[in-house]
């Protein structure tokens, strides 16, 4: 871990209704209370993001909305806007997680314009990347992330990139049970460091933070974020329940 401040997060996906999703962030908030620097954040369904704001209030927790569309408003059925995310007091929007790349026809384009939704409305993006086995298999990791990131910051200027969070999660570890091994999670944190300092004046690539994300648990968080370059997790399934979550913050 770096002297960037760790942050875990959890991706709550279609879990958790409004009464269970409070329960469950109102047992997290005493389990989590002397995490000292560490930050953390919860993406309930969006039915469930003000009931999951309210039980967190006062908490230092904060909040995220899974998906957002990248215009703030209009003919768009079925989908919601950064502004209301934030209107409803969200400070994150989840932007690319693998789910929606792959079920819900995501591209590396309408990530970027999301992410541009996303800060104009005054909420952090959270972008997410990450290859799958075949990509893997076939050597073309390194490709396809930094392809993904390319995309997703897009035109920004660096001041804007440097308030964004990338979580990197390969496509075989997601509520697969499988997870990367340190080194093959700190070597893509690398890779993608190294892009951000290729690209941009050195301050961007210092204070990006890029979480791993991929059946993060309770006996695997230490190690994995003990790497240099993972400054902290993305965590699905293990955060549904308030005590394994709170082992994996007391992990950072
Ligand atoms: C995720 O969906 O972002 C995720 C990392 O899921 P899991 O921890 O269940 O693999």
């Amino acid at each position: 871990m770096s002297d960037r401040t760790p942050l875990i997060a959890g991706n709550w996906k279609l879990n958790l209704d409004p009464v269970e999703a409070a329960a469950v962030a109102s047992a997290l908030v005493p389990a989590v209370a002397d995490r000292g620097d560490t930050e953390v954040a919860l993406f309930p369904t969006a039915l469930s993001v003000p009931a999951v704001v309210q039980a967190v209030q006062g908490s230092g927790i904060t909040v995220g909305i899974q998906e957002i569309h990248d215009q703030p408003g209009g003919a768009f059925t079925g989908t919601n806007s950064a502004a209301m995310a934030r209107a409803v007091g969200c400070a994150w929007a989840l932007i690319g997680h693998s789910e929606r790349r792959q079920l819900f026809g995501e591209t590396d384009e309408g990530v970027g314009r999301k992410v541009t939704a996303a800060l104009a409305a005054g909420l952090l993006p959270m972008v997410c990347l990450g290859e799958t086995l075949d990509q893997r298999d076939a050597g073309q990791v390194e490709h396809v992330v930094t392809r993904q990131l390319a995309a997703a910051l897009g035109t920004l200027r660096p001041d804007e990139v440097a308030t964004l969070t990338l979580a990197y999660e390969p496509v075989w570890a997601i509520g697969t049970g499988r997870t990367a091994s340190p080194d093959q999670a700190q070597e893509v944190h690398a890779v993608l460091r190294a892009w951000l300092r290729n690209h941009y004046p050195a301050y961007v690539a210092d204070q990006v933070r890029v979480l791993y994300g991929g059946s993060v648990k309770p006996g695997n968080a230490a190690e994995l974020l003990s790497c240099p370059d993972i400054d902290g997790a993305l965590v699905g399934g293990a955060s549904l329940k308030a005590d394994s979550f709170a082992a994996i913050v007391h992990a950072a």
